[in-house]
């Protein structure tokens, strides 16, 4: 007789994606987990992302859990603290917090095909054993440093946004922001006034559209408290405004170019409000089709290029010297502070974020990349029982990651439901079922702004090495959750 698991299932990630996986496990019964984070605390992006301007900048009521109200978010579009502290209440309240380890790096995990379960291999540590393995690394969870000649010369301070000095005083300080992604967008403002100097190093303009934010007064978060309909409500009317845009405007631009170019046409007037000189609009103006890349919402970024203390920089970077940065056409700028907005790296490295080996030594990693980025439904992928992997091609909702979540929840819902009907041990998708999911995606995208629209010069990391945009699912929110809960239940087999 094989012997039993240690564990129902295990979790990789303690972000808010691990969390609502945790949170359905214990609903359907399997409530002997383990949570593994590689971080020193649970919340994910909400925990590692701590630098100034930090924000949601999908609003707060629908970038929530729609199961966890919170009525006490401060603003429309809450400051990323709370979130964190969101993230705390939520863990407490469903009892998370004794199922996960800290500071657990995972560095592979291998289908035991005698046992039936899944064994985890932990850095310095034992391997553990599980029924189910649920990956939910997230997708902006390994940040790039640029490969820039000369970084590592660099003898003043580094700062990578994702590993921000709270120590560190900008006061006075001479500084280069490289990136000018959403991250930059909330940083650069929040920074440029305590600075002496900032050179911001952009490679490629981002579309930024005016941000509708506002502090929310404490009566109506009263009332949010004491009658969470109206909040329900707002929720709906913010997620319905962000599904248009995003669902229209950039997936079905074959149907709706129109809502393309208004979206186009409404940062290019914010822009023109905020910013007299030409030159700079030019400079600020991306040379792509909005979407094709993740556009961004600021009221305050534009402003901050005209300060007399902020300069933007568009010649590309030749190298890095001890004491500043050079571009390409010989000019050097002399700094003392170097704060690395340039994002992460997700096609090299995340998907998967660790070594995942299934059924006949089948590598995760080496066959997406060989066969295509895949995943049934964004959860599932053949070959590998027992396995749910959340943070997957196709998986991710455009319009928040809690619809992502919560959509998979559900699926989760329905597939152990069955398991639990059949009393089967094992669950797989079939081959047939992945094939078809991922047609349907291909053919989808067809009518997206990334097949149809002019996105060659945006390096936009939607797109992987194949050329696809494989991370969004590009078929309405809606869709997305009708699937989860009626799925055919012959997609997979049991056993
Ligand atoms: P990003 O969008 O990938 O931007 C990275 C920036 O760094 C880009 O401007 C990129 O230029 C630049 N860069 C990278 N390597 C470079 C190099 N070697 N030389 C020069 N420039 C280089 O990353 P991000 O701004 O961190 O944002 C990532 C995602 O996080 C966003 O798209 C969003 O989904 C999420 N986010 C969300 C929030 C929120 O409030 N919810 C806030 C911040 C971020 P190129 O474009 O030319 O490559």
């Amino acid at each position: 007789m094989s012997p039993e698991p240690q564990y129902d299932a295990a979790v990789i990630g303690a972000g808010f994606g691990g969390m609502g996986a945790a949170i359905q496990l214990k609903r359907l019964g399997l409530d002997n987990l383990v949570i593994l984070e590689r971080e020193d605390d649970l919340g994910g992006t909400w925990h590692v992302n701590r630098y100034p301007g930090l924000a949601v900048d999908i609003p707060s009521s629908t970038y929530s859990y729609s199961f966890e109200p919170n009525p006490n978010w401060s603003r429309m579009y809450a400051p990323g603290a709370e979130l964190k502290n969101y993230a705390e209440r939520v863990a407490d309240k469903y009892d998370l917090l004794r199922h996960m380890r800290f500071n657990t790096v995972v560095e592979g995990a291998r289908w035991d095909e005698d046992n039936q379960f899944w064994i985890v291999n932990i850095a310095d540590s034992e391997s553990i054993s599980a029924k189910y393995l649920l990956t939910a690394t997230g997708f902006l969870s390994q940040p790039r440093m640029p490969d820039i000649p000369g970084i590592e010369t660099f003898a003043g301070k580094v700062i990578h946004t994702t590993k921000w000095d709270d120590s560190y005083d900008l006061g006075g300080k001479k500084a280069a922001v490289i990136g000018t992604g959403a991250t930059a967008v909330q940083l650069i403002p929040a920074i440029a006034p305590r600075l002496a100097e900032l050179t911001v190093y952009q490679r490629t303009a981002i579309w930024v559209t005016p941000k509708q934010d506002v502090a929310i007064p404490r009566r109506v978060q009263k009332l949010y408290a004491r009658v969470p309909l109206t909040q329900r409500i707002v929720r709906l009317i913010g997620s319905g405004i962000l599904e248009l845009l995003m669902i229209s405007a950039v997936l079905h631009y074959r149907q709706a170019k129109f809502l393309n170019r208004a979206a186009e046409k409404a940062a290019r007037k914010h822009m023109a409000r905020q910013i007299s000189d030409p030159e700079l609009r030019r400079n600020l103006t991306p040379d792509y089709d909005f979407g094709c890349k993740r556009p961004t919402f600021s009221n305050d970024y534009y402003p901050t290029f005209v300060r007399k203390n902020v300069s933007l920089e568009t010649t590309p970077i030749s190298h890095i010297e001890p004491d500043g940065i050079v571009t390409e056409d010989g000019r050097k700028t002399v700094i003392d502070t170097l704060v690395l907005a340039t994002g992460f790296n997700l096609w090299d490295v995340n998907f998967p974020a660790i070594e995942v080996i299934g059924r006949d030594d089948r590598n995760l990693g080496k066959w997406w990349r060989e066969n295509r980025f895949q995943a049934y439904e964004g959860v599932a992928v053949p070959y590998f029982p027992n396995f749910l992997t959340l943070a997957s091609p196709y998986s991710y909702s455009g319009l928040s990651y809690f619809t992502t979540i919560e959509s998979q929840m559900k699926h989760m819902k329905r597939l152990f439901g069955e398991v639990g009907r059949r009393n089967a041990s094992t669950f797989e998708v079939s081959a047939v079922a992945n094939a078809e999911f991922l047609d349907r995606m291909t053919e989808h995208l067809k009518d997206s702004v990334f097949a149809l629209g002019s996105c060659s010069t945006a390096r936009s990391y939607y797109f992987n090495q194949h050329g696809e945009a494989a991370i969004l699912r590009p078929t309405s929110t809606i869709n997305a959750f009708r699937e989860a809960g009626r799925f055919p239940l012959d997609a997979y087999t049991y056993a």
